[in-house]
């Protein structure tokens, strides 16, 4: 027998979308021009697909302050936060990621997955349950493995569910902890908070949200849908990420709980990885920096979602949520989502496909994300790509 053979029927299906064309998940960035348009295949393409959603990867300043921290500090600390890996920009970018947070502490994490995986394995133990929307990212599963917690599933958004599921489920001895995202990464849709909030009021929970897409992004200072909600005072801990509104690589985790910083000793992704390097550090601050200080950035994000909502809808295409930085397009089946994927990335838009297992309730989509950073240009330009895929979508697809 060899090691490989569990994953039969895997590389077979993967053999099946290797001979439809270009490798969905393996695609080669050959160069990049600005944070929305790059060569791929030799073809200038637009990006629709790369969660960047103020365009902060080429922003002057934040290159600026990577450069500097990268001639000033090294290339990487070569260690982890708990050794050598802690410099002065680390702890600044803590503060300044607290006071923007409006939090007591924040704790930086070398990757958002990590950032997940310490906080929710560093909370939950073995006498604890954790009650997890059941729409969850893939670390947010693997930090639930992690803390050997009971692990409770609720229907996706479902505050009635986890009502129940609360109910049902007691904890003698150990604490419940709730885990939900703020803007569902595959559908685009937003967290039912208030509703959320109110139970975990309820059965004293404490509630911890993930914030990976909507930081930035919602909310009057962009601190996410927390503060969209108005519910940020019950939402124990947020964790975020680096890598999509802050144009960098890394994550976060906020609190006001006077015990959070406990964590920094206890979870096991966050002691045992080198820290994230000087130069990533030193962009995220300047990105920060600018979230607080461009509001605008938001505000055009928010127009360039609508009116590409609003122009796919009219294409006819059926949008998995209202308008909003993820704009998810539902495709009846994977053989036609995986033609419209090539089709787009042939005609120069580049989307994200997402195929089962990886998307909830077996959906088959082409997930666009939104930049504040594509131009007017861009978005007339992907819309006629839509309506050209749009008319062969109509054709059967037997001769492909
Ligand atoms: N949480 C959610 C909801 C995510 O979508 C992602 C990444 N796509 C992460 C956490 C992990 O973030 P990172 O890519 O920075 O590791």
């Amino acid at each position: 027998m060899d090691i490989f053979d569990k994953y039969q029927t895997l590389a077979a299906r993967r053999a099946q979308l290797l001979a439809t064309g270009t490798d969905p998940f393996h695609l080669e960035i050959e160069d990049l021009a600005g944070p929305c348009e790059a060569t791929i295949a030799g073809r200038r393409t637009i990006l629709l697909g790369t969660n960047n959603y103020l365009g902060l990867t080429f922003d002057p300043a934040c290159i600026e302050a990577g450069v500097e921290a990268l001639r000033r500090y090294g290339t990487g600390t070569t260690g982890s936060r708990i050794a050598n890996g802690t410099y002065a920009g680390h702890r600044a970018l803590e503060a300044e990621l607290a006071a923007f947070m409006g939090r007591r502490a924040a704790i930086v994490f070398t990757t958002g997955y990590q950032a997940n995986l310490a906080t929710i394995a560093g909370l939950a133990g073995n006498k604890d349950a954790i009650f997890v929307d059941s729409d969850w990212h893939a670390s947010i599963f693997d930090g639930c493995l992690l803390s050997g917690a009971k692990v409770v599933r609720f229907r996706h958004n479902d505050p009635e569910d986890l009502d129940r599921r609360l109910e049902r489920n007691p904890t003698p001895g150990g604490c419940k902890l709730i885990v939900v995202e703020g803007l569902y990464s595959m559908f685009g849709d937003v967290a039912r908070l208030a509703e959320i909030v109110a139970v975990k009021k309820k059965h004293g929970a404490f509630l911890l949200l993930d914030e990976a897409h909507s930081f930035g992004v919602f909310g009057a200072r962009g601190r996410g849908v927390a503060e969209e909600l108005g519910v940020e005072g019950e939402v124990d801990f947020v964790v975020g990420t680096f890598s999509k509104s802050l144009g960098g690589i890394g994550g976060f985790a906020v609190s006001d709980h006077p015990r959070f910083e406990l964590l920094r000793v206890a979870a096991r992704p966050y002691m045992f990885t080198a820290s994230p390097g000087p130069a990533t550090i030193a962009s995220v601050r300047a990105a920060l920096a600018r979230i607080a200080a461009r509001p605008e950035l938001r505000a055009r994000l928010w127009e360039n979602a609508r009116c590409l909502h609003a122009g796919l809808t009219r294409l006819g295409f059926e949008l998995a949520a209202p308008p909003g930085p993820i704009l998810s397009i539902r495709l009846p089946d994977e053989r036609s989502a995986v033609f419209a994927w090539n089709r787009l990335l042939e005609s120069g838009v580049y989307v994200n496909l997402a195929l089962p297992p990886g998307t909830p309730g077996g959906a088959c989509l082409l997930r666009c994300s939104v930049s504040a950073a594509h131009t007017a240009e861009h978005l007339e330009t992907v819309l006629d790509r839509f309506a050209s895929l749009a008319a062969a979508l109509a054709q059967p697809l037997a001769a492909e």
